[in-house]
């Protein structure tokens, strides 16, 4: 089969063919209907080979659906043809936040070796991946999988987020994303459907920002001199309840913390390596600044349900799998207008 692969540190990814996976008992055999491309990918294909944590080569894409092509011994929860989006941050599915649900927060996937598919598992960009357990699928059900691909990922990884910060985001709040990329595109909407609360998109690029209006923000700034101000008026001096940054740099999380309110949130989300720093009064008399990491297999389910009632709708560009490595280029040079996904087939 054909699979999208980062084979050594600093080269672009190429489509190169792969012996034809089978899956093992327990295990399930996906025909990838739909991947998608996020930042992180980048990120894992920046890092130098002291930094990168799994072995090369790697087939890429955290962000999957599909169909159940074949089943291993043993997995009665599905059945053969039946459509399913993949749940991506895997754990060892037996320690407390595992049995929760939230294997995000698995407190052994790290010491027992388990990693999610594209980051150290075979990923997504191929024509078929091996699920390693039936707790890592939910059912799509006719949800469109081009459309639906990238709630797994652009679509949990801001809910999830968004959910820790809803007490904050009452009538009369303002909830400030920063980087109207992949995954902001998907937070304004959420936050809009969720909350009553005034939206305010930042961007360096116009053409993020006419998203960010097209999707549902009620106000959007240019990240440049002189927004803070804008942003501070708008809020008659208070600042904004909840600030998610989806870029997560030096500069954006120090934006975050200079727009936070008082006992406000900052949810640095982008990996961009910014470090806020907390103390007293910093950055203002009880504010929660926290770095969530993707979400829960509940909340994925609750997403899914969200694009069904038509609250959500994420942009996509498509690419066949021979363009993939196109369509990572094209994300690192900020021209994909929402997200960029992959059709194996
Ligand atoms: P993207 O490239 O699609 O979007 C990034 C957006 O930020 C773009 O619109 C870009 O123009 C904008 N931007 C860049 N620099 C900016 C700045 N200084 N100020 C304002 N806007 C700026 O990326 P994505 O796929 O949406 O991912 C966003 C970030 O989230 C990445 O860092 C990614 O690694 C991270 N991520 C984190 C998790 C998690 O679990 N915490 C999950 C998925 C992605
Ligand atoms: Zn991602
Ligand atoms: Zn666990």
């Amino acid at each position: 089969m054909k699979a999208l692969r980062y084979h050594s540190v600093g080269a672009a990814p190429e489509v190169v063919e792969v012996p034809d996976p089978t899956p093992g008992p327990g295990q399930i055999l996906l025909k990838v209907a739909a991947a998608g491309a996020c930042h992180s990918d980048l990120s894992l294909m920046s890092r130098p080979a002291a930094a990168l944590a799994y072995p090369l080569p790697l087939t890429l894409g955290h962000e999957g659906v599909g169909t159940i092509e074949e089943l291993g011994s043993g997995v009665g929860a599905f059945r053969v043809g039946e459509a399913v989006a993949v749940y991506g941050p895997w754990g060892c599915g037996r320690c407390r936040p595992c049995l929760r649900g939230e294997e995000n927060y698995c407190v052994r996937a790290e010491s027992l070796g388990i990693r999610p598919p594209g980051f150290g598992s075979p990923g997504t960009m191929a024509e078929y991946m091996i699920i390693d357990s039936s707790r890592h699928l939910v059912r799509l059900g006719d949800l469109d999988p081009v459309s639906a691909v990238s709630l797994t990922d652009a679509g949990l990884t801001p809910y999830h987020a968004i959910k820790r910060s809803l007490p904050k985001l009452n009538p009369g709040a303002t909830a400030v994303v920063i980087g109207s990329g992949g995954l902001g595109h998907v937070a304004i909407q959420l936050l809009r459907a969720l909350t009553a609360a005034r939206v305010v998109a930042l961007d360096i690029c116009e053409d993020k920002l006419a998203l960010a209006r097209t999707v549902g923000a009620h106000e959007v700034f240019r990240s440049e001199a002189g927004m803070l101000k804008k942003v501070m008026e708008l809020t008659d001096g208070h600042g904004a309840e909840a600030v998610f940054d989806f870029v997560g740099v030096q500069s954006t999380v120090e934006t975050a913390g200079a727009l936070v309110a008082l006992d406000g949130d900052v949810m640095i989300v982008g990996m961009g390596g910014g470090v806020l720093p907390v103390g007293f009064r910093k950055p203002k008399y009880g504010v929660r600044v926290t770095a969530p990491y993707w979400g829960s297999r509940g909340e994925l389910i609750e997403v899914l349900d969200l694009a069904r009632a038509g609250l959500v709708r994420v942009h996509t560009e498509t690419f066949p799998l021979e363009q993939a490595p196109r369509a990572y280029e094209r994300l690192g040079a900020g021209h994909i207008d929402g997200r960029a996904v992959v059709l194996p087939h």
